[in-house]
């Protein structure tokens, strides 16, 4: 009997698969974006006396009670934004599940969902789960901005949706005030909702990050997801949430409640205490992501890639094209295996079979900098490899 249709039409995560890759070779591994460095000391005291003071069975569905009331704390004096922590917060296990059970919960089968490309990979195997149609609206290179009349063009009957991720993985492009307004506008003009995915939103260089549900008109037809993983460098823990109107929040709830029943219990508690650290630790958080990719960005422009500056988050996303015109998935199992450094080739983060990802690879610099080191180091000796 063969596997239900929905499955047939994407892959594995290609982010994940590279993870492997870089094992299987001993490369450096700049593939997936996860810290490779220590989480705050105070977080996992919190996390061990949680699991000894028995937190241990099935927090309330939609999250833990001090987990909600941080989140509302945060939005509260980041960004002057009111959340009903009873209503309108669902805890999910990170951004990842967050997304899904709100795609789930809000689109119909034909619905479209406008997703700027380059894209994180999770947004079109979530839109193929329920049979909502992806339509792509290229983010233009080299600075990865957007065309309002793009955007406008994409937009049918049939569009219920407008994706941001910003800061954007993987180009590190930051969206503009300007640019916000001006997709809150047309939002509001073709009565869509806004889906963000914020997880870098506290790794910052350039710009600001502004929620979109802040601007005049946004708060009931955003739902803003975002995670945990980044800030705290905690990807293991699986927290993220989302933060929609009491009547979306009831749907993507129940979506949420039947694909995992919540997050984990003790690790939601011990998260809570994260959104009380102070400016300091956010500060330092975004200043020491700026010395990595000051630090690794010189090295990958003199090994002949080029990119934009990543103003935010924390990958490069390069185009080789000056190096090598073979396409991005061998130029990254070569980089892998020969040169010693795995990233993740750029059509991950385009529609299949598009032609415009195959001339890059993304670097994810959120590593320490030994791990950082080991990689300039090896990146010196590729042009001698070619
Ligand atoms: N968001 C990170 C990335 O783009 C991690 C992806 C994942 O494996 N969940 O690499």
């Amino acid at each position: 009997m063969p596997n239900a249709r929905r499955t047939h039409t994407f892959s594995e995560s290609v982010i994940r698969e590279m993870t492997r890759v870089a094992n299987q070779y001993g490369a450096v591994n700049l593939s997936q974006g996860f810290p490779d460095f220590p989480m705050p000391d105070t977080m996992k005291d919190a996390a061990c006396a949680a699991i000894r003071g028995d937190i241990n069975q099935y927090a309330v569905t939609w999250g833990s009670k001090p987990l909600r009331d941080a989140i509302v704390g945060k939005y509260a004096r980041r960004y002057g934004m009111t959340v009903d922590p009873e209503r309108e917060i669902t805890v999910a296990c990170g951004a990842t599940e967050a997304t899904a059970a709100v795609f789930l919960a809000l689109f119909d089968p034909g619905d479209e969902v406008i997703i700027f490309e380059p894209f994180y990979e999770n947004y079109g195997p979530d839109a193929i789960l329920c049979e909502a149609k992806p339509v792509f609206v290229s983010l233009v290179a080299p600075d990865w901005h957007f065309d309002p009349d793009l955007l406008r063009a994409a937009i049918t009957p049939k569009t219920r949706a407008i994706v941001l991720n910003s800061p954007h993985n993987p180009s590190g492009h930051v969206f503009s005030r300007a640019e916000m307004q001006t997709i809150a506008d047309i939002a509001i003009e073709r009565d869509l909702i806004v889906v963000t995915d914020d997880p870098y939103e506290y790794i910052v260089f350039e710009g600001e990050h502004i929620p979109i549900a802040t601007l005049p008109g946004m708060a009931d037809r955003t739902v803003t997801i975002s995670s945990l993983s980044k800030t705290f460098s905690i990807t293991g823990w699986r927290l993220g949430y989302a933060i929609a109107s009491p009547e979306r929040s009831s749907a993507i709830r129940k979506v949420h409640d039947f694909l995992t029943v919540g997050a984990p219990a003790p690790l939601q508690d011990a998260a809570a205490i994260g959104y009380g650290f102070d400016d300091a630790y956010y500060q330092k958080l975004s200043d020491d992501y700026r010395e990595r990719r000051d630090y690794l960005g010189a090295p990958l422009r003199e090994a002949g890639f080029k990119f934009a500056q990543p103003a935010g988050a924390y990958y490069f996303f390069a185009d080789f094209s000056g190096l090598s015109t073979d396409d991005d998935v061998t130029f990254a199992k070569w980089m892998a295996r020969e040169v010693g450094v795995a990233t993740v080739p750029g059509s991950s983060f385009f529609r299949p079979d598009a032609p415009e990802g195959k001339k890059y690879v993304r670097f994810a610099f959120c590593k320490q900098r030994a791990t950082l080191e080991r990689a300039v180091e090896k990146l010196s000796r590729l042009r001698s490899l070619l």
